[in-house]
């Protein structure tokens, strides 16, 4: 938790100079107030505690029960423990950070955390012995010590309060981006393949053909329409098509390579498109497609269903717009099915 918070072997050095915390004298200090004021003390001390803290409204609502109060008694009994022993050792800042982590995660506020610190102080003062009272010298060295010691221990609590809220507050940005990133996933998926759905399969085809147009790059598009899918639709029913249509897309993606852009263009038509690739190199992308879609009969509970698929291909040119470049591979696609389905066509070369 310290590293956490940025509280490396330096920052302790730093947050010990700070409170004043620094001379040797402070290690005997810190023994003399846990043997003098805190061991004989301890049971009283967090009575008072306690009982101060029951007058505030704030607390009452944090403490329910019996068994709240005594888990807050053990946890005053541990913090007091260990009060100005061992200050400077990252274990302190560790239990220290943590006590007001945990404080803030229960619903303390911090206002009423800082009450309480008061008191404690207070009453640490209060009830230094007789003894030490009578050497001006010694009460004034302990007295010293406890507001440093008190000072430390506050200042590390609220800033694990401040981290705490920090850290609160990133993790809700990063649910809020991780929303925000499903929502568009969303948004340009198409809900059945999972492949890219009508609109941004036009948005990435304006992109590239742009970027083709302007590095004078090769760019194609391919137009796949399943064979007789009314046929399945009929035969078997809508549903039996939907899944074969999962299927069918799922073996496009299989087909095609990675960067080879793939949406569902409408019912059980599919566009491609191919950056940085000709009409040759489209065509062996489509031919792999074409094999995948009929290399097997698709099952779904009793029934077997033969599907394939027709394609056409065509290369886009500087002078082309986006509908006319589909428009074109459409052309070659209905070729492809007047060819008898099931097959690719490439647009004739001008
Ligand atoms: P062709 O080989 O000439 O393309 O014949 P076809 O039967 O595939 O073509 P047609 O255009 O006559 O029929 C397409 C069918 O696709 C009709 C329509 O009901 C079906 N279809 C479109 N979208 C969906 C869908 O989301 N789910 C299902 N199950 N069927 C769909
Ligand atoms: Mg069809
Ligand atoms: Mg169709």
């Amino acid at each position: 938790m310290c590293e956490r918070f940025g509280f490396d072997a330096n920052a302790i050095a730093r947050r010990v100079h700070l409170v004043g915390l620094t001379g040797t004298e402070n290690f005997g200090l810190g023994l003399k107030l846990q043997q003098l004021v805190i061991v004989p003390n301890a049971s009283v001390i967090i009575e008072d505690v306690l009982e101060s803290l029951k007058n505030i409204d704030q607390f009452e609502q944090i403490v329910l029960d019996n068994s709240d109060t005594d888990r807050l008694v053990g946890f005053q009994k541990r913090y007091l423990s260990g009060l100005g022993v061992d200050f400077i050792s990252p274990a302190y800042f560790e239990e220290r950070l943590r006590i007001g982590y945990v404080h803030n995660k229960i619903g303390v506020p911090q206002s009423l955390y800082q009450t309480s610190f008061r008191t404690l102080e207070y009453l640490l003062i209060h009830n230094i012995p007789a003894a030490i009272r009578s050497d001006p010298a010694a009460f004034d060295d302990l007295l010293k010590f406890i507001l440093k010691i008190m000072a430390l221990d506050m200042s590390l609590a609220v800033e694990s309060y401040c981290m705490t809220e920090m850290c609160g507050l990133e993790d809700s940005l990063q649910n809020e981006r991780g929303k925000t990133q499903r929502l568009r996933q969303l948004a340009i998926t198409d809900w059945l393949t999972d492949l890219h759905n009508h609109a941004y399969s036009r948005h990435l085809l304006i992109q590239k053909l742009e970027y083709a147009q302007q590095n004078d790059a090769p760019l194609c598009v391919i137009m796949a329409d399943l064979d007789q899918f009314k046929k399945i639709n009929d035969e078997h029913g809508h549903l039996v098509g939907d899944h074969v249509l999962r299927i069918a897309a799922a073996r496009m993606v299989s087909g095609a390579r990675t960067g080879d852009e793939i949406g569902r263009y409408g019912g059980e038509e599919f566009l491609f498109v191919l950056q940085d690739t000709d009409i040759d190199a489209a065509a062996i992308v489509a031919e792999r497609v074409r094999s995948r879609i009929n290399s097997d009969a698709i099952q779904h509970g009793e029934a077997t269903i033969n599907v394939s698929l027709s394609l056409g291909i065509a290369q886009a040119r500087s002078n082309d717009t986006v509908d006319t470049l589909i428009e074109r591979a459409d052309a070659t696609l209905y070729a492809a099915k007047l060819a008898g389905r099931d097959c690719v066509m490439l647009e004739r070369r001008s």
